[in-house]
């Protein structure tokens, strides 16, 4: 049985090897992410190129998503390259400090605006929350702090604050420049960071539209205030990743469980594919082996019923960059066993509003209750393989596709796997034949077995899908022949 659940890894310096490349090809990577908080367009662009071409090489369908930057607030530099501050220790953030003269004193802000944000009695989260500072007062452009949890704090670390509240927009003019990169490297998924509401993913929509790209767009849920429009901003999205590291350290850390499952629950209940990411594997950054803590966050992810899980350090600059890899596949591979896997309540009380939403929803109540060995849904957009994956079952969702967009976006689908098919120059007559020939060739299914096929009357276009068919493989050209007879 293949892996249902997606891993999405990114990319960066110990992955540029190319010999690296193949290996997290083979190991199984599904999307690679490209953290553009780090590293120049040209880097970047020669990433999404080469594992595009690899995975072309490999027989293998990739996607590529893009990750922007956002508003992430950060101290500037220290003239001596760190500090230590000690409980207690008075520490001022101040905006009127130059960028690269910090001191034991006092260290500059990314973001100046960060004095109007803060009021005395704030809690400041630095380096994902491993420097704690309450603010005793605000002057003027000087953030006063009392040190209440010590450490090394060194350059360029970022800011949080606690509860969330800070007015920054999600996109910033480097975000803005950036998505024209996007749309130029043809990004399949483009993530907002930050984003507050539903206006701020429609916004990223309309320049990434505007540019020319048709990526999907993932909303990072890492602000306290986007829970308080999570249904709006899912509305809004493609997806929606649950970006644990800042959440964790606006909302807590002891809330993200909940959370993470929560959002994974609405996310799949509003038809929206949920990413869940950051510290997955952490300690696999410098071990070749996951703790046990580490196994069980993949697996109750997977069991929670996300769409994938993400790899970050971990494999861009980890030392282990395809082990992290295999270790997440094996991972998922088993908590997908111990899944009810055949049975769902999934909108089971809704009304659907499309012909094609209803045989994407009736394909798999009854592949789920017959036992088929698998659906091949012929699809132009992808949209009928989103909705049945939003449905729990361990059967196989083929997505046949002419279009190389669209079967990289199924890529980020739980349990949907992508295959070359292109309807239009195939024979109205054996459509049927060609798609089950398809899965035989692979291996997929066998003689005797049960397979659904769904496509629509005018196949290649979008949004038809009307038909729903249930064959049995060895059967098929037989019953092609009495039909004509
Ligand atoms: P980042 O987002 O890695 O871009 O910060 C993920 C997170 O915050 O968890
Ligand atoms: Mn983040």
């Amino acid at each position: 049985m293949p892996r249902r659940t997606k891993i999405v890894a990114t990319l960066g310096p110990a992955t540029d090897d190319p010999k690296i490349l193949d290996d997290i090809i083979h190991a199984g990577v599904d999307v690679v992410r490209l953290n553009l908080s780090h590293d120049h367009h040209d880097a970047q662009r020669q990433r999404a190129e080469r594992i595009r071409n690899r995975a072309r090489a490999c027989g293998r369908q990739i996607g590529v998503l893009a990750d922007l930057q956002g508003p992430k607030i950060r101290i500037g530099r220290f003239k001596a390259g760190a500090i230590n501050l000690s409980e207690d220790d008075i520490f001022m953030l101040d905006a009127d400090c130059a960028l690269d003269a910090g001191d034991q004193q006092r260290v500059g802000l990314t973001y100046p605006q960060l004095v109007g944000d803060v009021a005395r009695g704030d809690t400041l989260l630095l380096d994902d929350g491993a420097i704690v500072l309450w603010v005793s007062d605000v002057e003027g452009n000087v953030i006063r702090c009392k040190v209440i949890v010590g450490g090394r704090l060194s350059n360029n670390k970022g800011i949080n604050k606690q509860g969330g509240g800070l007015s920054a927009p999600a996109l910033t003019d480097k975000d803005r420049n950036d998505i024209r990169f996007a749309a130029e490297i043809d990004v399949d998924y483009l993530a907002v960071s930050f984003v507050r509401n539903g206006e701020d993913v429609k916004e990223a929509r309309r320049l990434l539209d505007e540019a020319g790209g048709t990526g999907g767009i993932i909303a990072k849920i890492e602000r306290a205030e986007a829970l308080d429009s999570i249904e709006e901003i899912i509305k809004s999205s493609d997806a929606i990743m649950v970006a644990r590291g800042d959440l964790g350290v606006e909302i807590g850390d002891a809330e993200l469980p909940a959370v993470q499952k929560e959002l994974i629950k609405t996310a799949r209940g509003m038809n929206c594919v949920v990413i869940t990411a950051t510290q997955m594997m952490q300690s696999m950054i410098e071990n070749p082996i996951p703790t046990r803590a580490e196994v069980f966050d993949v697996a109750n992810a997977v069991m929670d019923g996300t769409d994938a899980v993400m790899l970050s350090a971990e494999t861009s600059v980890g030392k282990y960059p395809h082990k992290v890899i295999e270790a997440m596949d094996r991972v998922c591979s088993e908590a997908e066993k111990h899944q009810t896997a055949r049975r769902s309540h999934h909108r089971i009380d809704s009304v659907f509003g499309r012909v094609d939403e209803s045989i994407a929803m009736a394909t798999m109540y009854t592949a789920n209750h017959l036992g088929v060995k698998g659906i091949a849904a012929l699809t132009e957009s992808g949209s009928t393989v989103k909705w049945m994956s939003r449905i729990s079952s361990d059967i196989p969702i083929y997505a046949l596709t002419r279009h190389v967009r669209t079967r990289r976006k199924v890529t980020l689908y739980r349990g949907v796997y992508p295959v070359s098919f292109d309807v239009a120059s195939t024979n109205v007559d054996k459509v049927n034949e060609e798609v089950i020939d398809e899965l035989l060739r692979r291996g997929e299914v066998r003689e005797g077995d049960l397979v659904i096929i769904t496509k629509g009357d005018r196949s290649g276009v979008e949004g038809q899908t009307n038909i729903m068919k249930v064959m049995r493989v060895g059967e098929h050209v037989l019953a092609e022949d009495t039909i004509k007879r």
